[in-house]
């Protein structure tokens, strides 16, 4: 019945004339509501060959600059993978010093990381950036299709041209490596990589073999590794709030110093921005 319709769409549309700005704005709010960017809308992920030379240091040049009308997304790393494989560090107060987890059921990285993720977004709030929080909500999340997950949630933010973020923290020594920024490689190098590294440092883009965040266009934010002074201080009560919003206030800087620099559109950035 589809195509008999047809004739009769183009002569109703025909007998309406040509549709008022009333209605025009009326569309565009009705269409503004259903969120999601149509497909031919969205980036297309492309991974840079992996450099023939291993290193540990920084060897990509951040100019992607994000899209004006998406907020900045801030997640917690680990948020829906507590109780499997990859739900972050212990901290070496839990896992060496015989100290009680800070919530039972949760790494203290992610305690730490959620924490951490809301003291940056009310802090960005507070300085007038537009960004905002996500939290799965769910803590166990098995299955990768689940849109739910941060890097469903992450993946449609960055390939609509948003810049999203999770806050990490490292493993004690010797198992981690220490702040830097991991950033997001699927959909060009953002100039917020290249604030945040400049405050934090850089991690190579394609550390271990290019983590399922980068490749989804999520950057990762390595706060520190969880032990010794960092970790005693978010541990200490009284020490708790200045420490997470020194932290907090560090992240806001580099994102604004990012956002003020001039760069590229997520479309025109090269696939590779190798040093
Ligand atoms: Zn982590």
């Amino acid at each position: 019945m589809l195509i008999p319709m047809r004739p009769i769409a183009l002569l109703l549309a025909g007998a309406l004339g040509a549709i008022s700005p009333v209605q025009a704005g009326l569309m565009d709010i009705l269409e503004s509501m259903n969120a999601p960017a149509p497909e031919s809308q969205r980036l297309v992920p492309r991974l840079p060959p992996m450099p023939a030379a291993a290193g540990r240091g920084k060897n990509w040049v951040g100019t992607v600059v994000p899209s004006k009308q998406m907020p900045i997304l801030v997640m917690a790393g680990h948020a829906d993978s507590q109780r499997m494989h990859g739900s972050g560090t212990p901290g070496r107060a839990v896992d060496l010093g015989g100290a009680a987890p800070m919530q039972a059921g949760i790494t203290d990285e992610l305690y730490w990381n959620l924490l951490t993720a809301k003291a940056v977004v009310a802090e960005g709030q507070r300085q007038g950036l537009n960004i905002r929080f996500y939290d799965p909500g769910v803590r166990t999340i098995r299955n990768e299709q689940d849109p739910r997950t941060n890097w469903a949630v992450g993946y449609d933010h960055a390939s609509r041209g948003g810049y999203g973020l999770e806050i990490h923290y490292d493993a004690y020594a010797p198992h981690g490596v220490g702040p830097g920024v991991i950033p997001a490689v699927a959909f060009g190098f953002s100039v917020l990589d290249e604030a945040l590294a400049k405050e934090f440092g850089a991690y190579p883009y394609h550390y271990r073999g290019i983590l399922g965040a980068p490749r989804r266009g999520i950057s990762m934010l390595e706060i520190g590794q969880l032990e010794g002074v960092l970790e005693a201080s978010l541990r200490d009560p009284s020490r708790r709030q200045p420490t997470l919003e020194q932290i907090a206030s560090r992240v806001v800087k580099a994102l604004r110093e990012g956002l003020a620099t001039p760069g590229l559109q997520p479309s025109e950035g090269p696939t590779v921005g190798l040093r």
